[in-house]
Parts: C-alpha cells; sequence; structure tokens
C-alpha cells in the first residue's frame, strides 16, 4: 500500500512551467539592456544604463514605466513626451527581436535539454511570462524552431492578465490553460516577484538564481540553485534535502514535485 501510494505521487508531475526572462535566457543583459542603450545611442540621448542603474530600474514593471521614471530622476535631461517614450519602446522591442533572432540571447545552461526531455516524457510545458507574448515568440522558436508551438501547450503573457506577477493570476490562467491543478505542475522562476506568483497560486517552485536575482529572498522555495546544470557542468544550490551539485532531470523534479 505504501509502495503504491509512493508510486502515485510520485507520478504526479504533469506540467512544467517556465517564467522566460531570467529564467529560459538571460534576457536583460543580452537583450533588453542592450535595445535600450542602442535606442538611446540611435536617438542621440546623452545617457546610457549600466548594468547597476538597470537593476535599480528593474524594480519598475514595464519599459516604457522605467524609462519616464530615469527622467524623472534625473531632471538635468530633456523630458520626453509620452508619444516619444512610446517610439523610443516600440523600437527597442523592434532592436530586442532582431537580437534575438541573431541568436545573441543564448538559453540558460540545462534549459534546452530539460525542455526537450519533458516534451520527450509528455510532461506538458507551459510559459508564464509578464513580458511581451512577441518575444516568448521569437526566443522560443529560435531556440526550439517550428515545433516550438507542439511543445509549449500554453502560453500566458503579461499583457493577457489585468495584473503582473507578483499577482498569482498569469499562473492561474496557464494552470487552466493546461488543465491541471496546482499540485500537478512545478514552476521554474528566477526572482522574488515571480516565486510569489508560482507559490501564491499554490505551485511548487525551483528557483534558478542569476545576476540580477541573487540578492533577493526566495522564501518558500522547494530548491534555490545558480541554474539547471547539465552533465558535464553540474548547477549548485539547496535542494529539499540539502545543498548539493545538480543536473536538473525530470526524474530529479519529480522526486522534489512529490516531497
Ligand atoms: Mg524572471
Amino acid at each position: 500500500m505504501a509502495v503504491f501510494q509512493e508510486l502515485t505521487e510520485v507520478m504526479s508531475l504533469k506540467s512544467v512551467i517556465f517564467d522566460v526572462d531570467g529564467t529560459l535566457a538571460d534576457t536583460e543583459t543580452q537583450g533588453h539592456l542592450w535595445a535600450f542603450n542602442r535606442v538611446f545611442q540611435l536617438w542621440n540621448l546623452p545617457f546610457r544604463w549600466t548594468p547597476g542603474v538597470y537593476r535599480e530600474l528593474l524594480k519598475i514593471s514595464g519599459g516604457k514605466e522605467r524609462l519616464a521614471y530615469y527622467l524623472t530622476q534625473h531632471p538635468k535631461y530633456r523630458q520626453l513626451t509620452p508619444d516619444e517614450i512610446r517610439e523610443i519602446y516600440e523600437l527597442k522591442t523592434h532592436l530586442f527581436k532582431d537580437r534575438v533572432w541573431s541568436g545573441a540571447v543564448p538559453l540558460r545552461i540545462g534549459v534546452h535539454s530539460l525542455v526537450v526531455q519533458c516534451y520527450e516524457e509528455g510532461i506538458s510545458l507551459g510559459i508564464s511570462t509578464t513580458t511581451h507574448y512577441d518575444n516568448v515568440e521569437a526566443l522560443l522558436s529560435r531556440h526550439f524552431g517550428s515545433q516550438w508551438t507542439r511543445m509549449f501547450r500554453a502560453i500566458v503573457a503579461g499583457d493577457e492578465v489585468p495584473k503582473k506577477k507578483p499577482d498569482p493570476a498569469v499562473y492561474f490562467r496557464c494552470l487552466d490553460q493546461l488543465g491541471i491543478k496546482s499540485h500537478e505542475a512545478l514552476a521554474i522562476e528566477d526572482s522574488q516577484v515571480g516565486l510569489k506568483a508560482a507559490l501564491q497560486a499554490g505551485i511548487p517552485t525551483i528557483v534558478t538564481m542569476n545576476t540580477w536575482t541573487y540578492h533577493q529572498r526566495f522564501t518558500g522555495a522547494r530548491a534555490i540553485l545558480t541554474d539547471l546544470g547539465t552533465s558535464h557542468t553540474p548547477s549548485y544550490g539547496r535542494g529539499p534535502r540539502g545543498w548539493g551539485r545538480y543536473q536538473i532531470t525530470v526524474d530529479q523534479l519529480r522526486s522534489w514535485q512529490s516531497l
């Protein structure tokens, strides 16, 4: 009886839901920050954002809002009109997608192999993100080819829900589209706001931190790791049973999710 119970619990992982920015890829350093600075250059604006400045600005949700906030903090620069900010943001989005298509934004360590393994083992894949759908499409089709639409069964982007993360709405909608319950899923996130959103939706969550988020608190995460790891380059971090080196496979996720 005990063995049967253990088996059914171990078998209960049905879906893995990924965040995009910072989790699938370091889109901030390689994509968004690069694109913002490129537009500032093209518009002959007298400032550029360093990684340090950008880390602070990431507390502001949304690209247009971020630029507007920066200008209010720096009154010595010419203040841009809302139309100018919109125009800058549109060009920035265009440059970002071009950059993704060029291959300059690689997937993080272990992401490709875990996605493929989930797909092959019938674990459905979902995306829950506050970024724009076009950005998700560019990143996934660049790295998984035209079959990405078959591989990812549910894509819920930020503009589809009224409130962005840490509100759990984006996760609730993803669970709905996947047709599963929260305990049958496992979320992978890179930030505190993302972790909060997933946990509020009742989904066990693994955090793969990065240079933008390593200083944040990840209370409630099932594991906190440097990345997903591969057999050659295992990740390091704290799993449910302690510190160690890990390569995140479907079996590993099953055992952590059923705890
Ligand atoms: Mg993120």
